[in-house]
Protein backbone atom coordinates (compact mmCIF):
# COMPACT_ATOMS: atom_id res chain seq x y z
CA UNK A 1 0.00 0.00 0.00
CA UNK A 2 1.48 3.06 -1.51
CA UNK A 3 1.28 6.13 1.37
CA UNK A 4 -0.82 9.21 0.43
CA UNK A 5 1.14 11.40 -1.09
CA UNK A 6 1.95 14.55 0.65
CA UNK A 7 0.63 17.29 -1.00
CA UNK A 8 2.54 20.98 0.50
CA UNK A 9 -0.42 22.73 -1.64
CA UNK A 10 -2.79 21.41 0.82
CA UNK A 11 -1.07 22.95 3.69
CA UNK A 12 -0.50 26.41 1.75
CA UNK A 13 -2.36 29.30 3.13
CA UNK A 14 -4.66 30.27 0.47
CA UNK A 15 -4.01 33.81 -1.14
CA UNK A 16 -7.06 36.12 -0.68
CA UNK A 17 -7.70 38.18 -3.87
CA UNK A 18 -6.19 41.46 -2.82
CA UNK A 19 -8.99 44.16 -3.46
CA UNK A 20 -7.35 46.46 -6.39
CA UNK A 21 -8.44 50.14 -5.20
CA UNK A 22 -7.81 53.09 -7.65
CA UNK A 23 -6.32 56.21 -6.29
CA UNK A 24 -9.28 57.84 -6.90
CA UNK A 25 -11.85 55.92 -5.10
CA UNK A 26 -9.37 55.62 -1.87
CA UNK A 27 -9.41 59.69 -1.98
CA UNK A 28 -13.30 59.56 -2.53
CA UNK A 29 -14.03 56.73 -0.20
CA UNK A 30 -14.70 58.85 3.09
CA UNK A 31 -16.90 61.28 1.27
CA UNK A 32 -19.19 58.37 -0.05
CA UNK A 33 -19.33 57.17 3.31
CA UNK A 34 -20.60 60.29 4.42
CA UNK A 35 -22.70 60.91 1.30
CA UNK A 36 -24.87 57.73 2.29
CA UNK A 37 -26.25 58.70 5.36
CA UNK A 38 -25.66 62.83 5.53
CA UNK A 39 -28.79 65.09 4.50
CA UNK A 40 -25.64 67.88 4.14
CA UNK A 41 -23.57 66.00 1.17
CA UNK A 42 -25.06 64.71 -2.28
CA UNK A 43 -22.75 62.66 -4.28
CA UNK A 44 -23.21 63.35 -7.82
CA UNK A 45 -20.87 62.38 -10.33
CA UNK A 46 -20.45 65.03 -13.34
CA UNK A 47 -20.14 63.10 -16.42
CA UNK A 48 -17.32 60.47 -17.61
CA UNK A 49 -14.46 61.23 -19.99
CA UNK A 50 -13.78 58.37 -22.38
CA UNK A 51 -10.22 57.10 -23.64
CA UNK A 52 -8.37 54.50 -25.13
CA UNK A 53 -7.94 53.03 -21.29
CA UNK A 54 -11.31 53.15 -20.78
CA UNK A 55 -13.91 55.52 -19.11
CA UNK A 56 -13.08 57.65 -16.11
CA UNK A 57 -15.69 59.57 -13.78
CA UNK A 58 -15.65 63.23 -13.16
CA UNK A 59 -16.29 62.96 -9.56
CA UNK A 60 -18.53 65.84 -8.04
CA UNK A 61 -20.23 66.33 -4.83
CA UNK A 62 -22.46 68.85 -3.43
CA UNK A 63 -22.60 70.23 0.37
CA UNK A 64 -25.72 72.14 1.59
CA UNK A 65 -25.31 74.01 4.45
CA UNK A 66 -27.86 75.19 6.79
CA UNK A 67 -30.38 78.02 4.96
CA UNK A 68 -28.76 81.65 5.81
CA UNK A 69 -30.76 84.66 4.99
CA UNK A 70 -30.12 85.73 1.49
CA UNK A 71 -29.96 83.92 -1.49
CA UNK A 72 -27.73 80.64 -0.98
CA UNK A 73 -24.07 80.93 -2.46
CA UNK A 74 -22.94 79.22 -4.52
CA UNK A 75 -19.24 78.74 -4.74
CA UNK A 76 -17.12 75.79 -7.07
CA UNK A 77 -14.44 74.05 -5.20
CA UNK A 78 -11.96 72.51 -7.64
CA UNK A 79 -8.46 70.23 -6.98
CA UNK A 80 -6.12 68.36 -8.78
CA UNK A 81 -6.62 69.53 -12.17
CA UNK A 82 -2.64 68.90 -12.38
CA UNK A 83 -2.82 64.93 -11.77
CA UNK A 84 0.58 65.03 -9.81
CA UNK A 85 -1.09 67.21 -7.09
CA UNK A 86 -2.75 65.42 -4.23
CA UNK A 87 -2.84 67.64 -1.48
CA UNK A 88 -5.73 69.44 -2.54
CA UNK A 89 -7.83 66.78 -3.43
CA UNK A 90 -7.02 65.53 0.20
CA UNK A 91 -8.01 68.76 1.79
CA UNK A 92 -11.42 69.36 -0.30
CA UNK A 93 -12.37 65.34 1.73
CA UNK A 94 -11.30 66.93 4.76
CA UNK A 95 -13.12 70.15 4.46
CA UNK A 96 -16.03 68.20 3.73
CA UNK A 97 -15.81 65.95 6.56
CA UNK A 98 -14.95 69.13 8.89
CA UNK A 99 -18.24 70.81 7.84
CA UNK A 100 -20.47 67.38 7.80
CA UNK A 101 -19.15 67.73 11.69
CA UNK A 102 -19.71 71.30 11.63
CA UNK A 103 -22.42 72.30 9.10
CA UNK A 104 -22.70 75.43 10.87
CA UNK A 105 -19.50 76.92 8.90
CA UNK A 106 -21.12 76.26 5.49
CA UNK A 107 -24.51 78.08 6.66
CA UNK A 108 -25.72 80.20 3.32
CA UNK A 109 -23.78 78.06 1.11
CA UNK A 110 -23.95 75.27 -1.66
CA UNK A 111 -20.38 73.96 -2.49
CA UNK A 112 -19.97 72.05 -5.32
CA UNK A 113 -16.99 70.22 -4.74
CA UNK A 114 -14.73 68.36 -7.83
CA UNK A 115 -11.82 67.04 -5.90
CA UNK A 116 -10.34 65.29 -9.19
CA UNK A 117 -10.36 67.76 -12.09
CA UNK A 118 -7.81 65.52 -13.93
CA UNK A 119 -8.88 61.98 -13.32
CA UNK A 120 -6.64 60.24 -15.28
CA UNK A 121 -3.85 62.10 -14.09
CA UNK A 122 -4.39 61.44 -11.10
CA UNK A 123 -4.18 58.04 -11.42
CA UNK A 124 -1.12 58.02 -12.97
CA UNK A 125 0.27 60.30 -11.15
CA UNK A 126 0.72 63.16 -13.79
CA UNK A 127 0.95 66.61 -14.14
CA UNK A 128 -0.83 66.27 -18.10
CA UNK A 129 -3.81 64.08 -18.65
CA UNK A 130 -4.35 61.15 -20.55
CA UNK A 131 -3.87 62.83 -23.38
CA UNK A 132 -0.95 64.80 -22.89
CA UNK A 133 -2.41 68.16 -21.86
CA UNK A 134 -2.13 70.48 -19.66
CA UNK A 135 -5.90 71.26 -18.72
CA UNK A 136 -5.14 74.09 -16.95
CA UNK A 137 -4.58 76.14 -20.65
CA UNK A 138 -7.54 74.88 -22.38
CA UNK A 139 -9.98 76.99 -20.69
CA UNK A 140 -12.49 79.15 -22.88
CA UNK A 141 -9.87 78.33 -26.12
CA UNK A 142 -12.63 75.99 -28.08
CA UNK A 143 -10.67 73.11 -26.32
CA UNK A 144 -11.92 69.45 -27.27
CA UNK A 145 -10.34 68.09 -23.99
CA UNK A 146 -13.42 66.07 -22.37
CA UNK A 147 -12.03 67.05 -19.05
CA UNK A 148 -12.13 70.77 -19.93
CA UNK A 149 -15.68 70.68 -21.60
CA UNK A 150 -17.26 69.28 -18.63
CA UNK A 151 -15.95 71.84 -16.55
CA UNK A 152 -16.61 74.55 -18.69
CA UNK A 153 -20.55 73.31 -18.62
CA UNK A 154 -20.16 73.43 -15.26
CA UNK A 155 -18.73 76.69 -14.63
CA UNK A 156 -21.75 77.92 -17.36
CA UNK A 157 -24.86 76.38 -15.63
CA UNK A 158 -23.54 77.05 -11.95
CA UNK A 159 -23.10 80.46 -12.44
CA UNK A 160 -20.97 80.76 -8.97
CA UNK A 161 -20.08 83.45 -6.96
CA UNK A 162 -16.98 82.29 -6.00
CA UNK A 163 -14.59 80.10 -7.66
CA UNK A 164 -11.68 78.27 -5.67
CA UNK A 165 -8.92 76.36 -7.41
CA UNK A 166 -6.14 74.49 -5.35
CA UNK A 167 -2.53 73.53 -6.79
CA UNK A 168 0.93 72.76 -5.28
CA UNK A 169 3.94 74.53 -6.44
CA UNK A 170 7.24 72.71 -6.41
CA UNK A 171 9.61 75.78 -6.70
CA UNK A 172 7.69 77.35 -4.24
CA UNK A 173 8.83 77.47 -0.35
CA UNK A 174 6.01 78.56 0.68
CA UNK A 175 2.15 79.44 0.52
CA UNK A 176 1.02 81.95 -2.35
CA UNK A 177 -2.28 82.84 -4.01
CA UNK A 178 -3.51 84.35 -7.47
CA UNK A 179 -6.48 87.06 -7.46
CA UNK A 180 -8.89 87.55 -10.11
CA UNK A 181 -12.68 88.57 -10.72
CA UNK A 182 -14.80 90.74 -8.19
CA UNK A 183 -12.68 93.67 -6.82
CA UNK A 184 -13.86 92.06 -3.25
CA UNK A 185 -11.49 88.55 -3.78
CA UNK A 186 -8.33 91.37 -2.42
CA UNK A 187 -10.87 91.12 1.23
CA UNK A 188 -10.87 87.22 1.06
CA UNK A 189 -6.91 86.33 -0.07
CA UNK A 190 -5.61 88.18 2.62
CA UNK A 191 -6.80 86.37 5.64
CA UNK A 192 -6.89 82.96 4.06
CA UNK A 193 -3.20 83.17 3.62
CA UNK A 194 -3.17 84.49 7.09
CA UNK A 195 -4.83 81.32 8.26
CA UNK A 196 -3.08 79.52 6.17
CA UNK A 197 0.49 80.86 7.32
CA UNK A 198 0.07 79.65 11.03
CA UNK A 199 0.53 76.46 9.23
CA UNK A 200 2.80 76.81 6.75
CA UNK A 201 5.16 80.23 5.63
CA UNK A 202 3.90 82.47 2.97
CA UNK A 203 6.32 82.49 0.23
CA UNK A 204 7.48 86.65 0.61
CA UNK A 205 9.09 86.97 -2.84
CA UNK A 206 8.64 89.90 -5.45
CA UNK A 207 8.62 87.52 -7.83
CA UNK A 208 6.37 84.17 -7.58
CA UNK A 209 6.29 81.72 -10.64
CA UNK A 210 7.22 84.70 -13.00
CA UNK A 211 4.70 86.90 -11.87
CA UNK A 212 5.04 90.07 -9.76
CA UNK A 213 3.86 89.39 -5.66
CA UNK A 214 3.06 91.59 -3.00
CA UNK A 215 2.92 89.12 0.56
CA UNK A 216 2.16 86.35 -1.45
CA UNK A 217 -0.26 87.95 -3.48
CA UNK A 218 -0.45 87.38 -7.66
CA UNK A 219 -2.83 89.41 -9.39
CA UNK A 220 -1.95 88.90 -12.83
CA UNK A 221 -2.16 84.69 -13.97
CA UNK A 222 -1.59 82.76 -17.05
CA UNK A 223 -4.30 81.93 -20.04
CA UNK A 224 -6.40 79.06 -20.25
CA UNK A 225 -6.78 78.39 -16.74
CA UNK A 226 -9.88 77.22 -14.64
CA UNK A 227 -12.28 80.54 -14.48
CA UNK A 228 -15.55 81.63 -14.97
CA UNK A 229 -16.85 82.33 -18.63
CA UNK A 230 -15.28 85.44 -20.22
CA UNK A 231 -18.62 87.14 -21.26
CA UNK A 232 -20.96 86.32 -18.00
CA UNK A 233 -21.32 88.72 -15.39
CA UNK A 234 -21.12 89.67 -12.59
CA UNK A 235 -17.50 88.30 -12.31
CA UNK A 236 -17.36 85.96 -9.83
CA UNK A 237 -14.28 86.12 -6.89
CA UNK A 238 -11.45 84.18 -8.47
CA UNK A 239 -9.02 82.48 -6.32
CA UNK A 240 -5.89 80.13 -6.66
CA UNK A 241 -4.53 79.06 -4.11
CA UNK A 242 -0.40 77.45 -3.61
CA UNK A 243 1.04 75.31 -1.35
CA UNK A 244 4.66 74.43 -1.31
CA UNK A 245 4.75 70.75 -2.70
CA UNK A 246 7.59 69.81 -1.05
CA UNK A 247 6.11 70.34 2.43
CA UNK A 248 4.72 67.25 4.07
CA UNK A 249 1.37 66.69 2.48
CA UNK A 250 -0.27 66.64 5.35
CA UNK A 251 0.74 70.15 6.59
CA UNK A 252 -0.54 71.54 2.99
CA UNK A 253 -3.77 69.73 3.48
CA UNK A 254 -4.43 71.39 6.71
CA UNK A 255 -3.00 74.93 5.40
CA UNK A 256 -5.63 74.31 2.53
CA UNK A 257 -8.65 73.45 4.58
CA UNK A 258 -7.91 76.85 7.19
CA UNK A 259 -7.98 78.72 4.03
CA UNK A 260 -11.41 77.67 2.68
CA UNK A 261 -13.03 78.05 6.17
CA UNK A 262 -11.53 81.10 6.08
CA UNK A 263 -13.11 82.05 2.85
CA UNK A 264 -16.35 81.10 3.78
CA UNK A 265 -16.60 82.81 6.82
CA UNK A 266 -14.99 86.23 5.20
CA UNK A 267 -16.84 85.92 2.42
CA UNK A 268 -20.45 85.64 3.98
CA UNK A 269 -19.30 88.51 6.15
CA UNK A 270 -18.81 90.63 3.10
CA UNK A 271 -22.14 89.60 1.70
CA UNK A 272 -24.04 90.54 5.02
CA UNK A 273 -22.14 93.65 4.94
CA UNK A 274 -23.35 94.77 1.17
CA UNK A 275 -26.97 93.76 1.71
CA UNK A 276 -27.37 96.09 5.24
CA UNK A 277 -25.65 98.98 3.31
ZN1 LIG B 1 -1.05 73.00 -10.43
Amino acid sequence: MSPIPSSPALFRRPTLPSRTVSPIQELLDPLDEIARWSPNLIRKPGGTIDDENGSLTLPRYLFLGPQGGGETLRIGLFAAIHGDEPAGAHALVKLIQELDRSPDLAAGYCLFVYPVCNPGGFEDGTRHSRRGKDLNREFWVDSREPEVRLLQSELWAHAFHGIISLHSDDTSDGLYGFVSGATLTELLIEPALKAASQILPRNASALIDGFSASDGIIREGYQGILRAPPQKGPHPFEIILETPSKAPQLLQERAFVAALQTILSEYRKVISYAADL
